[in-house]
């Protein structure tokens, strides 16, 4: 059989694994932060009519620009945003690849605050960009003065900020934002895929745009408007960048039914972000009852929690899974991660994880 030794791959390549979370039909899905809440079926309907609308017109290439698309992305965001400062792709995982594509590659350099989210350091490999992954501090924050000095000392070409970060969930201050966004010579980023789990009163960075050209900030339809499968990222940014961008994507890269599917999601942002208050709720309840069970949920601003003082991380991820229940096993030491789901899943990972708890009551 041939493997890929055999084959004449890139040099930097070899060696290396894929993005893998394990994918396994499980009754309860906690381990890639889904919104695990189907989206409402009164929007699905409206979503198959634009749908239906737009195969008619498969015979011809989508809108290059994505203007109608664009302009919705826009209205959502708000901030005074134009069409002009919008990008969008396949998932923001495509978005963040156009930047590497555009300011990173080889012999330029990408740095992130390890642990974060694993897709950074394989989209800089795939793209030629080196990948720097600069300390946080205690309990994986990150304060202004951290995270300053090693973008004096790298001096990279792209930063990536994770507001909050994954896997860890830590929110990310505005003042550490704004002290990289100002030290830095490169692109800056500000991946905020999960901002709509913020708590309330956080700041989105993109209060920080004006005046900076230099500054992105990256968004998901994929976790609080609850549509992953439909693949939808985007980005907010100065025009000259979004040119940028556009110098590196495929032509025609969002389908005519991506397009169709997220228009019609945008036109029911009510209702489709209508259970991220109750993600919410279910995160507290997670941190609150592995508190008392002797564990240590970190800080989070997501829809999921990581937890420390697990003894034995593989044993605890695969009892669960015994049970139906699926988490994610990170690499960080006595350490797991879980997403918010549904009342009656979190409970179900509530009641399944007591009996590896710390403290007994
Ligand atoms: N950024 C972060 C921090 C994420 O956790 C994820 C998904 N796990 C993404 C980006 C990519 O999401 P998508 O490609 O589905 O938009």
């Amino acid at each position: 059989m041939t493997s890929l030794d055999d084959l004449p791959i890139r040099d930097d390549l070899r060696g290396k694994s894929p993005y893998g979370a394990p994918q396994q039909a499980v009754p309860v899905a906690l381990n890639v932060n889904e919104n695990t809440h189907p989206i409402p079926e009164a929007v699905a309907h409206d979503i198959v009519a634009r749908v239906a609308a737009a195969i008619l017109g498969l015979n011809r290439y989508p809108d290059r620009e994505f203007t109608e698309l664009r302009t919705a992305l826009a209205g959502y965001l708000g901030h005074g945003l134009a069409p002009e400062q919008i990008w969008a792709a396949n998932g923001s995982n495509e978005v963040l690849q156009h930047v590497l594509q555009a300011f990173g590659g080889p012999g330029r350099a990408a740095l992130g605050f390890a642990p974060t989210y694993s897709m950074y350091s394989l989209l800089a490999s795939g793209t030629g960009t080196a990948w720097i992954g600069a300390p946080r501090d205690a309990d994986y924050e990150l304060s202004p003065e951290t995270a300053v000095s090693a973008v004096r000392e790298h001096d990279p070409d792209v930063v990536l900020l994770c507001a909050p970060n994954n896997p860890t969930g830590t929110p990310l201050s505005l003042e550490t934002i704004e002290a990289v966004a100002d030290a830095a010579n490169g692109i800056v980023v500000v991946d905020e895929a999960y901002h709509e789990f913020a708590d309330e009163g956080t700041v989105s960075a993109l209060s920080l745009l004006p005046g900076r050209p230099r500054l992105l900030v990256s968004r998901t339809m994929s976790k609080a408007f609850a549509f992953a499968g439909a693949r939808v990222g985007y980005l907010a940014g100065d025009p000259a960048a979004i040119d940028a961008l556009r110098l590196v994507r495929l032509p025609y890269h969002l389908s005519a039914l991506t397009q169709a599917a997220a228009l019609g999601a945008l036109a029911h942002s009510g209702q489709m972000l209508a259970m991220v208050d109750e993600i919410r709720a279910q995160r507290e309840r997670i941190t609150t009852e592995l508190a008392r069970m002797g564990f240590r949920p970190y800080r989070s601003g997501s829809n999921f929690v990581l937890f420390g003082g697990v003894d034995d991380p593989h044993a605890v991820f695969a009892a669960l899974l015994e049970r139906g229940i699926l988490i994610r096993e990170i690499g960080l030491p006595g350490s797991l991660r879980v997403t918010a789901g549904t009342e009656a899943e979190t409970t179900a990972f509530l009641e399944a994880i007591a009996v590896f708890a710390p403290v007994h009551a």
